[in-house]
């Protein structure tokens, strides 16, 4: 056993440092947080090398002193906080006094401040934790802290960092949610030394438009509550405006994003029917509540909440945005389902639909395959050829005579299964055909989430798709599956990759199951469709060539069968085995 010994203090900084600062989005939360408190009418944040070379927060708030800028970067030096039961009044988003000491253990800092009107201000550099230099310097009024080489003397962190493009998203996410929090601030953003963006100061309307687009913030419904024991603003999906990602959901108590399981349930409870399709809402909303009956205190840098009341405050919630919805039933469509023109016509190699069956057996069956999945694990040993197509029933069912027996199948499952399966192929094969657009599909998104698209670029264009940014908000997509010939199911897919970027192994085959399978489902023969002979005999001899031809990628049943036996054991001929 070894003895206890104190750590030495940069052992103990840098693992402070790593609960605070954990990347650079988090490092910008903090620094962002600390001009909000500071109460700046404006900030202007710069980022270079996705924030580990650079990130730069500069106010015109209220600044500091010149002795207390040294102070500053001190372990639990606060203004904000005397006594522990100023912790149940907290009105500023800082308390601990740990970022800035946090911060400047892992990087090299300076930080220059100045109060309105002083005549000399004083910056304060720092590496590693040590102070390096101290003076005056030019007073404009307010604090600018740069970050420098974030996590240069702690290369494990570093390593652990994740992509530009995710880092960068991780960036604009947070200062999106500062934006939307703090309308009334004037937010500006360099990334790479070129602006990207700009959220003047406004109202909260006009800065949801800025910060989400148009498009998104007006399929939004507004909620007003002002109680006294809470004030909620809540803008809510309406139900027809719904989209197919959990991204564009947002809630703030006390002008602090937080993730709140409790409020997202409520949220969904009052959904409820509403969703179709896995469709989601976009909501974001702004909660003021007593700082005595909720806590954040729960671990530093984390966003979880907890509330006193939990119950009021989910039976609030839930029904106020059930009963919105209800009455926002008005027929205002988010898009028209508008068709993209495409560079040239569908090839046959896509199976865009019955008729393309009927010209071309797109699947060829091949006898020696079959033989060798005739064992597949799974496969009835019975379902051998020849088929013998009896004929279609309810405009949805094929029925067959194989040599074991008889074979029900759902046309559109089983197309599904096909289609999904063959592109799961092309996808290995690299294969995969795209097509150009005629004209760019523009997605309008936050530009968060545009950030967190491009991150997954790669494996767009491993599914057929080539988007490009244009500007800061706008994704623009220039090629796509030539199965995706609607616009609306474009932007479908666009919505539903971005949820998949937080865990991205797990996700990402996630999402290429999702994506594929929407692509199968578009393509397939829908249900009611009349199918002849000939297509009916294609589809079930490509059926069999499936690794998992028993159901559609969705998991709903493609096949049903009876077996010789199990049809004599029903008519009770005598010798088969009772049922
Ligand atoms: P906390 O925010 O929890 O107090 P920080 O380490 O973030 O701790 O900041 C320490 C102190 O430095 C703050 O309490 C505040 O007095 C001062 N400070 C930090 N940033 C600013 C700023 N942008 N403007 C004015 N004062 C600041
Ligand atoms: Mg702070």
């Amino acid at each position: 056993m070894s003895r206890i010994k104190r750590l030495p203090p940069e052992v103990f900084s840098r693992i402070a440092a790593g609960e605070v600062v954990e990347r650079p989005a988090s490092l910008l939360k903090e620094l962002l947080e600390n001009s909000l408190d500071a109460g700046a009418s404006r900030i202007a944040v710069e980022a270079e090398g996705a924030g580990r070379a650079l990130v730069r927060v500069a106010d015109d708030g209220g600044g500091m002193d010149p002795e207390e800028v040294p102070l500053a970067l001190e372990r639990h030096a606060t203004s904000k906080i005397q006594a522990l039961e100023d912790l149940l009044s907290l009105k500023s988003f800082g308390f601990r006094g740990e970022a800035l000491y946090a911060a400047a253990a892992v990087s090299k800092l300076s930080i220059r401040s100045s109060r309105p009107g002083a005549k000399q201000g004083w910056i304060v550099t720092a590496a590693a934790g040590k102070i390096a230099s101290s003076g005056p310097c030019p007073a404009p009024g307010g604090t600018v802290v740069e970050v420098r080489d974030l996590f240069y003397n702690t290369p494990a962190r570093l390593k652990f960092l994740k992509s530009d493009a995710y880092e960068k998203s991780k960036l604009v996410g947070v200062l999106e949610e500062a934006a939307l929090a703090n309308p009334e601030v004037q937010f500006s953003y360099k990334s790479e030394g070129r602006k990207s963006l700009h959220f003047p100061a406004a109202d909260l309307p006009r800065r949801l438009k800025a910060v989400l687009g148009e498009e998104l913030a007006s399929g939004l419904v507004p909620i007003v509550v002002d109680r006294p024991q809470i004030k909620l603003k809540l803008f809510v999906s309406r139900p027809e405006s719904m989209v197919r990602t959990r991204e564009f959901q947002k809630w703030f108590v006390n002008r602090r994003p937080v993730d709140a399981r409790l409020l997202q349930q409520a949220l969904y409870k009052a959904c409820g029917e509403h969703r179709r399709g896995g469709r989601h809402p976009a909501c974001i909303a702004f909660l003021e509540l007593d700082p005595a009956s909720f806590d954040v205190n729960v671990h530093p840098g984390k966003r979880d909440i907890r509330f006193k009341d939990e119950r009021d405050i989910f039976e609030l919630v839930s029904s106020l945005v059930a009963g919105a919805l209800v009455q926002a039933k008005a027929p205002a469509p988010l898009w028209r389902e508008t068709a993209v023109a495409v560079a040239d016509t569908v090839p046959a190699h896509y199976l865009g639909g019955r008729t393309l069956l009927a010209q071309e057996p797109v699947f060829h069956f091949d006898a020696a395959a079959a033989q060798a999945l005739e064992t597949a694990a799974g496969a009835p040993r019975w379902w051998t050829p020849p088929y013998r197509f009896l004929g279609q029933i309810e405009r949805s069912y094929l029925l067959f005579e194989a040599a074991g027996g008889l074979l029900i199948l759902d046309q559109h499952a089983a197309q599904e299964r096909i289609l999904y399966e063959k592109l799961v192929d092309d996808i290995a094969r690299g294969a995969l055909r795209s097509q150009k657009l005629m004209l760019p599909l523009p997605v309008e998104l936050p530009a968060s989430a545009l950030q967190k698209v491009l991150a997954r670029q790669e494996r767009l264009s491993a599914l057929g798709f080539a988007v490009t940014p244009y500007g800061k908000t706008v994704l623009h997509v220039l090629a796509a599956p030539s199965t995706f010939a609607r616009a609306a199911d474009l932007k479908d897919l666009v919505y539903r990759l971005m949820d998949a970027l937080e865990d991205p192994v797990e996700a990402a085959r996630a999402v290429q199951h999702d994506a594929l399978a929407l692509v199968a489902c578009k393509a397939a023969v829908k249900a009611h469709d009349p199918l002849g002979e000939k297509e009916a005999l294609v589809l079930i001899e490509t059926l069999k060539d499936c690794r998992d031809g028993s159901a559609c990628p969705h998991g709903r049943r493609a096949l049903l069968s009876m077996t010789r036996d199990e049809l004599a054991r029903r008519f009770q001929r005598p010798g088969a085995v009772p049922l």
